[in-house]
């Protein structure tokens, strides 16, 4: 059962061990569990303790490298923070069968976000939407005029537009500040500009300022990637002709996604295991770039749809392309204060925010070919099943020797592989 009272008066106030054996007693945890959540690895639990409310411990994920990446000419290994096994591994296989064509070239907008502002009780329009427009560089110099490292170096406000939205509750207007974050991912900067700007432009309207925040569809902060994959690197034996069968069945695969939305989410819960695997990696607020990149089919066609294009060219090679908002900072947020966050944006060797959208839209790319690869030939499940049957036979009590032999008997079974079966043979192989 869950707790008794969910209410723990000044938990806030405790310290992390304190807190940790307060809740280890509401819920009744055993000894190993409460060390587990008291271990820590390279986050000391001061710098976690910094970072969120009510600390009682960390966790840790495995942190894998995606390898044979080329991107734009340059050769990265790749930081996937994962609990879900296959995925690094089709990463790295996918990567290296577009190397005939180069590997992966990106081309990335400026790191522009848009912080928005919600007008309300403006009785004209009009008049408001001009006024905004006529004050616009008086507006964007206000914003600029902080101290800001991010202003010092080329970013800042650069825009303002203006829309208007008809609603339940009445007629709104919403201003967009678009704001350059160079290397950071900026949701702070922007947040402190456009509350700081409001009262500005209430008086300038009449209106009454109301929401004040980052949009996390980053629609100006785009990354875009291409790959060239020949039929030979497609194939399962080097053929050509394999390699066709293989494209062929890729491209049925990618017109269900298109135009289906129940398996587009799939499709694209696929592109987000590498993007969120190495957006958590790299210190990077991962539920901003999944809200971004899932919102911007819909934008971009006016419905839900596959995120990525796949196609044929005239030689026979597959082409795949996909264009998504990527809002990552290297400076700022968990990317500065989490030591494994600063050592895999070292692994990438990026100097800028705009290289590391970049390399993020390729992995994504990658890691979408591997699942339709997969998917159209042999399915899903073989591939999965190498790690997962570890998984399977831990999850069963395996310990030590037992873990290899039962995974290894799991994956040369034909018939139907349960937890319950795993458990079984665990039993017979004690018993023996
Ligand atoms: P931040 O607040 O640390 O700001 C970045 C700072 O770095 C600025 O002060 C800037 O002046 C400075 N800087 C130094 N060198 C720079 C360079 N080369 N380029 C740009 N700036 C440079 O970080 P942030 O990126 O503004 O905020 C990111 C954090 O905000 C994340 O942790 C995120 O989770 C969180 N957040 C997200 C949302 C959201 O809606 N997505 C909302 C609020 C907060």
């Amino acid at each position: 059962m869950p707790v008794e009272d969910s209410r723990i008066k000044g938990l806030y106030t405790k310290s992390v061990d304190e807190r940790r054996r307060i809740v280890a007693e509401a819920c009744s945890l055993t000894p190993e569990q409460v060390q587990a959540l008291a271990a820590h690895g390279e986050l000391g639990e001061e710098a976690a303790d910094r970072m969120i409310e009510n600390v009682i411990g960390t966790m840790s994920l495995p942190v894998g490298v995606a390898t044979n990446f080329v991107i734009d000419e340059k050769a990265y290994l790749i930081p996937f923070c994962v609990e879900e096994s296959s995925i690094v591994a089709a990463a790295s296989n996918m990567a290296k069968r577009c190397l005939t064509h180069g590997g992966f070239t990106t081309n990335n907008d400026q790191p522009v976000m848009i912080g928005q502002l919600q007008l309300l009780e403006i009785t004209d329009m009009e008049a408001a939407e001009e006024a905004i427009q006529q004050e616009k560089a008086a507006l964007v110099a206000f914003c600029n005029d902080v101290p800001s490292r991010m202003i010092a170096l080329g970013g800042g406000c650069k825009d303002i537009t203006t829309h208007r939205l008809s609603t339940p509750l009445g007629d709104m207007l919403v201003a967009h500040f678009l704001v350059d974050c160079r290397d950071a991912m900026g949701a702070n900067a922007v947040n402190t500009m456009v509350e700081r700007v409001a009262p500005r432009v209430e008086a300038l309207t009449g209106g009454r300022a109301h929401l004040r925040i980052l949009s996390n569809l980053a629609a100006h902060r785009l990354a875009r990637v291409k790959a060239v994959f020949t039929p030979e690197e497609m194939a399962s034996n080097g053929t050509r002709e394999d390699g066709l069968n293989v494209i062929a069945g890729i491209l049925e695969a990618q017109a269900f996604a298109v135009e289906d939305p129940f398996r587009a989410t799939t499709h694209n819960k696929g592109i987000m295991n590498a993007i969120s695997s190495v957006a958590l990696a790299c210190g990077q607020d991962w539920r901003a770039i999944e809200a971004g990149c899932h919102a911007w089919p819909s934008v971009k066609h006016g419905r839900y749809t596959s995120m990525s294009e796949w196609s044929q060219d005239e030689s026979g090679n597959l082409v795949g392309e996909m264009e998504l908002p990527m809002a990552v900072g290297i400076v700022g947020g968990a990317s500065k204060v989490h030591p494994a966050a600063q050592a895999n944006l070292a692994i990438l060797g990026v100097e800028k925010a705009q290289e590391l959208a970049g390399i993020m839209v390729c992995a994504g790319l990658a890691q979408n070919l591997g699942a339709l690869r997969a998917l159209s030939t042999k399915g899903i499940q073989a591939g999965h099943m190498k790690l997962h049957a570890k998984n399977m036979a831990v999850s069963a009590g395996a310990v030590g020797e037992e873990i290899e032999t039962l995974a290894a008997r799991l994956q040369a079974y034909d018939g139907h592989r349960s937890q319950s079966l795993v458990e079984s043979w665990l039993n017979e192989m004690r018993n023996s």
